[in-house]
C-alpha cells in the first residue's frame, strides 16, 4: 500500500539552549558549508573553464539567501533513511549534502521514531536526534516523534524533550506510520501537552483530517506539511485556503504541488508572505527544487526572504519564549 507522503516505509524502513544566539541574522552561505569534504566546483561537467563574469552573477544570488528547512528526516545511527534509493545512508551524507543545496539550517526528527514500534524506540530516536543537535551546534533543531498509541510514554517524552533537550517541536507526526486516527482521543491529549509545553505541532495530513484538526484544536500552533495531499488539484487549493483562514496555521513548501509553477505564488497571495515555510522533507525529497522554485519565483526578494528563512526563526522565537 502507498501511502501519501512518499515516505518508502514498505522498504526499510538537548539541545536547542534557550539562548537565541541560534536565531541571529545569517551569514553568508559559504560560512556554514562547514563539514564540507571539498567544495563542489561551479560548473563540474562544463568542458572548458568558465568565465568568471559568466558565474558570478549566479554566486551572488545564491549568497543573498538563506534557508532554514523546517522539514528534515535524519538517518538513525543503525542506518534506517527514508529515501526510495539510498545515497545518503548516515548523518555526515544528510548533512554533507544539505550543504550541496545550501540549506543552512533544519528541523531534524528521526526515521527511527517514525518506524518505532515501541516506545523504548521512539525514545531512542529522539535521544540519537539530540546527540546530532549537540554536534552540529547551531544547525539543527530537534523535533520529537513520538506514538500516541503509547499516550502515557508520549506525554512524558515530549515533556522530556522539552524540558530536558530544549525541544520546541513535536513532529512530524505522520498518522500512517503508526497508524492511528487523528480523531482519537489520545491524540488529543498529545496535542493538549504540545500547546501546554508551548511547542509547535507538525502533522502530515490530508485535506479531512486537517479540517478536523483546525476545527479542533484552534490554541495550537500547527505547522501542515505540503502544499497539496493525495488529491493534488482536487485538494491543493482548499489547503492553502483553509490555513490563510487560520492565523495560527503554517503550511511547509514540502513535498506536493511547490513544483507545480504558480502555487507557490498562490500561497503566499492567499495566506500572506509570513505563514508559508520553506520545507523540503528531505531525505526523501531534493531541497534544492524547493530552493530553486523559491528563487525563481515571481514573489518579491523580501517574500523570498520571508519563506526561505525568517518566518522560520520568527515562529520558533513565539514557541520559545
Ligand atoms: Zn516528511
Amino acid at each position: 500500500m502507498s501511502d501519501t507522503h512518499g515516505h518508502p516505509h514498505a522498504w526499510r524502513r538537548q539541545f536547542l539552549k534557550r539562548s537565541f544566539t541560534f536565531f541571529g541574522a545569517f551569514a553568508p552561505v559559504s560560512r556554514f558549508v562547514k563539514g564540507a569534504q571539498k567544495p563542489e566546483p561551479a560548473h563540474p561537467a562544463a568542458p572548458s573553464p568558465v568565465r568568471a563574469s559568466t558565474a558570478e552573477p549566479h554566486s551572488r544570488n545564491e549568497a543573498r539567501y538563506a534557508a532554514f528547512d523546517a522539514h528534515l528526516h535524519c538517518p538513525s545511527a543503525s542506518g534506517q533513511v527514508w529515501q526510495w534509493h539510498p545515497v545518503t545512508r548516515t548523518f555526515e551524507e544528510f548533512v554533507s549534502y544539505l550543504d550541496r543545496t545550501g540549506v543552512q539550517r533544519g528541523i531534524i526528527n528521526s526515521v527511527r521514531c517514525q518506524e518505532a514500534k515501541t516506545p523504548a524506540e521512539f525514545i531512542a530516536g529522539n535521544r540519537e536526534v539530540a546527540r546530532y543537535v549537540e554536534k552540529y551546534k547551531g544547525r539543527f533543531l530537534g523535533a520529537a516523534v513520538v506514538n500516541p498509541l503509547f499516550i502515557d510514554e508520549a506525554l512524558r517524552e515530549i515533556e522530556d524533550c522539552h524540558k530536558q533537550l530544549g525541544f520546541v517541536w513535536v513532529g512530524e507526526l505522520c498518522n500512517y506510520m503508526a497508524p492511528f486516527a487523528y480523531t482519537i482521543k489520545e491524540f488529543e491529549l498529545l496535542v493538549a501537552e504540545t500547546v501546554k509545553m508551548n511547542m509547535v505541532l507538525d502533522v502530515h495530513t490530508e485535506l479531512e483530517e486537517m479540517e478536523y484538526i483546525i476545527r479542533q484544536f484552534p490554541q495550537a500552533t500547527i505547522v501542515f506539511p505540503h502544499f497539496g495531499d493525495g488529491h493534488e488539484y482536487d485538494h491543493i487549493f482548499k489547503r492553502i485556503d483553509l490555513v490563510a483562514q487560520h492565523p495560527n496555521c503554517y503550511l511547509d513548501t514540502s513535498g506536493y504541488g511547490h513544483d507545480r509553477m504558480g502555487m507557490l505564488e498562490y500561497a503566499v497571495g492567499k495566506i500572506g508572505a509570513d505563514r508559508v515555510l520553506f520545507g523540503s522533507d528531505f531525505s526523501i525529497n531534493d531541497p534544492s527544487t524547493v530552493i530553486a522554485r523559491i528563487r525563481n519565483s515571481f514573489l518579491t526578494e523580501e517574500q523570498k526572504r520571508k519563506v526561505l528563512s525568517e518566518n522560520l526563526q520568527r515562529l520558533l522565537k513565539t514557541v520559545s519564549a
